[in-house]
């Protein structure tokens, strides 16, 4: 459900806002300033938020500045996704305990309440819905994921600014958000305090927004907002030319460019694990030492590392040529195989976070720029 009557609030009123999620009994989590970055964390209202700042992003490279102003969403998106919610780094499985009948196996899903995030970014949304299709919507439901998935409420905040490395225009993904939020906000930053032009975008969004807001957004309010989504659209860092890619990288399986983006990459996996669409996991089990306490524990994993697809006689992608082949071939081909959708938003938290600086964007316009080569075998 979306309402067409669109809102202003002001940080009172988002504060407001935060603290009425809060009481609904919503684990409220959202954007702040920490070890020099923007992450994700919990937050008790806007005094948390990152007022006045903005970050710089190139390949390889990120910085945090102040800007002149209080914007509380003046920046672009971090190294966090908010996968590490839905799909936390380590997350146990299931525990045994050893008792006089045996063991006692508990597999139930821990009990967490439902999420409430801030400030998700249009690019984000779209992220979390190829995770919710992985996860939720094949013939296997992770039940894991579905349980954090379950009520979670989005407050999205259509882009202010564009990073240097982001091109959700080109993946069609933002910078304004579309749908899949429960809220979405456009920071207004042109005259003096920040204000917010609010659409309530579910019943549950409508009825939170009414409580703390009844002023009607003016219509020069709503055209300043979606100047301020235009501008973003006008200024991405990068671009990305999508028509045909899949066949493209498909047809290039031996090009001379993945030679060339061997040399340089260092199979670290940064890339995959800022990416927040990149599900792979693997399992451990562990046992205590008296043999009396054991469990099983999934945590993230990488097609970078040799174990990931170690398989009887040794690993399928030996090579960092072939490591690297095959994340972005995943990525912008053979996801739509799988899951009907490309596996990049467009976020590029690959490129800024990759140590060396390579650019998704740069080795899929070399490759379209000189198809058909063969690599010298
Ligand atoms: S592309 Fe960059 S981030 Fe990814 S594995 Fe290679 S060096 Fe690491
Ligand atoms: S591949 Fe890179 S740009 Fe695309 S969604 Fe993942 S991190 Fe973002």
């Amino acid at each position: 459900m979306q309402s067409d009557e669109k809102r202003v609030l002001t940080r009172a009123d988002l504060d407001a806002l935060i603290g009425a999620l809060a009481g609904r009994g919503y684990r409220v989590v959202g954007p702040v300033l920490r070890d020099q970055a923007i992450i994700y964390d919990d937050i008790g209202g806007v005094a948390d938020l990152p007022a006045g700042w903005t970050d710089e992003q190139d390949g390889g490279r990120y910085r945090l500045e102040r800007r002149e102003d209080d914007a509380l969403f003046g920046y672009a998106v971090g190294p966090h996704s908010w996968k590490k919610y839905l799909h936390p780094p380590r997350l146990q499985l299931w525990s045994a305990k050893r008792g006089e009948n045996g063991f006692a196996v508990d597999r139930e899903p821990e009990t967490i309440p439902p999420f409430a995030f801030i400030g998700v970014r249009a690019c984000e949304i779209q992220a979390i819905a190829i995770q919710d299709r992985v996860f939720l919507e094949g013939p296997h439901v992770d039940p894991h994921y579905q349980a954090r998935r379950a009520g979670a409420f989005i407050l999205a905040v259509n882009c202010g600014k564009a990073a240097g490395t982001c091109f959700c225009v080109s993946m069609g993904t933002g910078p304004c958000a579309k749908s899949g939020f429960d809220i979405a906000l456009t920071e207004l930053t042109d005259a003096g305090e920040p204000i917010y032009v609010a659409e309530a975008g579910s019943a549950t969004g409508m009825e939170v927004l009414s409580g703390v807001s009844d002023r009607a957004a003016q219509p020069a309010e709503i055209e300043r907002a979606a100047a301020v989504v235009a501008r973003t659209a006008a200024t991405m860092g990068r671009s990305m030319e999508t028509e045909g890619l899949r066949d493209l990288l498909m047809n290039n399986l031996d090009h001379p460019r993945w030679d060339d983006v061997a040399e340089r990459c260092l199979t670290c996996g940064n890339c995959t694990m800022v990416c927040p669409t990149c599900f792979c996991t693997s399992v451990e089990d562990s046992s205590d030492l008296s043999g009396q306490e054991a469990s099983r524990s999934r945590r993230w994993d990488s097609c970078f590392t040799m174990d990931f697809s170690y398989i009887h006689g040794g690993s399928v992608w030996a090579s960092p040529k072939s490591r690297y082949r095959q994340w972005m071939t995943h990525k912008l081909a053979s996801w739509f195989d799988q899951f009907d959708t490309s596996g990049c938003v467009g976020c590029g938290r690959c490129i800024t976070w990759c140590p060396v600086g390579i650019d998704i964007t740069e080795e899929a316009r070399a490759i379209r720029e000189n198809p058909g080569q063969k690599a010298k075998s």
